[in-house]
């Protein structure tokens, strides 16, 4: 079993990376840990725009998801959808118990700034959360277009899902006042699945400090009190951490707008290839996310087929569609540590798979 992945998360790990994660262990409460967790934090500022802290949480993204709402809802949500995490996120604000509105745009469509400002204003709103990259479908909203039309409405807390843009580009959490910024690690990090990364605003350790039924696993005052320390709440999953330093001393070596140009730069050579075999982009023109391409299956290829050939003949693996898209949408991930050398030899590999392909059956 030896392929690599091209799917939207998780993706392909360094042998780096995965050695950074075979060290010995150390105690959490231990000086070592408290000086490996300090020793990250400016990085992560860094590359999230922030001053404030940025939390490590044991968890895949949707822990820090499901209790960011626990922690700052009192109120209403409003929960933006445009694809399958989005949607979700409403769904799990309900199980929360929350009181929550669905703000719904097709599965592809970037969420409308001004359905956001329409919707805000009848009032009763104290939370708001957005994907900004919808991974199922490969479309990116305008965070900052939204995020000006939020920050119109000073008792919302806003909370944003990076998960799978974090890193590949520019995201200015505190310019833009974004008060909770989250980020997952087996997406655009290049890291095993696991480990999930949450900024929190003063505005929104307030509003937590006032919620009741937070819980205490994603309890943000706990994250607080132990971020204080240099430390965890629990036992964090340390050779993640391990991981996270050493792929901070990448992105250092490679420096952040290198990295940035980089995705930008693979993204734009994935679909304009794909393009010249006659494919579409599935998600609105001009809102395709620079992580992932999503595109439409117009010309009714056999995709699981695809996929096979691919697997077993390249030793690769894309992804055939996610949910209600599965066969109708293909996405192919340019996250991470990709090089033009091997979006290229992946790109050779699609089209001789696809020369075999052979159409879906109407
Ligand atoms: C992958 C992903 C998630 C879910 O992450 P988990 O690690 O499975 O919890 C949430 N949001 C987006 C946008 C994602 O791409």
């Amino acid at each position: 079993m030896s392929y690599k992945l091209f799917i939207p998360g998780p993706i392909a790990v360094s042998e780096k990376t995965l050695r950074a994660m075979a060290q010995p262990m150390i105690g959490h409460r231990s000086t070592d840990f408290v000086a490996l967790y300090q020793s990250i934090q400016p990085d992560l500022q860094a590359l999230m725009y922030t001053r404030d802290p940025v939390y490590l949480s044991t968890s895949s993204a949707w822990g820090s998801m499901e209790g960011s709402l626990r922690n700052v809802v009192r109120k209403k949500v409003l929960n933006c959808m445009n694809g399958a995490f989005s949607d979700k996120w409403y769904d799990v604000a309900l199980r929360d118990g929350k009181a929550a509105t669905a703000l719904k745009a097709e599965w592809g469509q970037p969420i409308d700034p001004e359905a956001v400002r329409r919707e805000l204003a009848t009032g009763g709103y104290d939370a708001l959360t957005l994907i900004h990259n919808e991974t199922s479908c490969g479309c990116m909203s305008d965070l900052a277009a939204i995020m000006k039309v939020v920050r119109e409405f000073p008792e919302v807390i806003s909370i944003v899902d990076t998960v799978s843009s974090f890193s590949a580009m520019p995201i200015q959490k505190d310019e833009l006042g974004i008060d909770v910024l989250i980020a997952g690690s087996q997406k655009a990090l290049a890291l095993p699945p696991g480990l999930s990364l949450l900024s929190v605003s003063k505005r929104a350790l307030d509003r937590a400090a006032q919620t009741e039924g937070r819980g205490y696993y994603f309890d943000f005052v706990e994250f607080q009190k132990n971020h204080e320390q240099g430390m965890t709440p629990s036992t964090p999953v340390i050779p993640l951490i391990y991981a996270l330093k050493s792929k901070l001393e990448d992105i250092r070596v490679e420096g952040i707008d290198n990295r940035h140009a980089r995705h930008a730069r693979l993204n734009r050579t994935v679909r304009d290839h794909v393009f010249a075999k006659g494919f579409k982009l599935f998600p609105r023109e001009g809102y395709g996310s620079v992580t992932l391409n999503c595109f439409a299956n117009n010309l009714g290829y056999d995709l699981a087929a695809l996929n096979k050939i691919l697997k077993s003949k390249h030793g690769l693996v894309i992804d055939g569609g996610y949910g209600k898209l599965k066969g109708k949408t293909f996405r192919i991930s340019n996250m991470g540590d990709e090089t033009d050398a091997t979006i290229a030899a992946m790109l050779a590999s699609f089209d001789a798979a696809l020369a075999e392909t052979p159409k879906a059956a109407a």
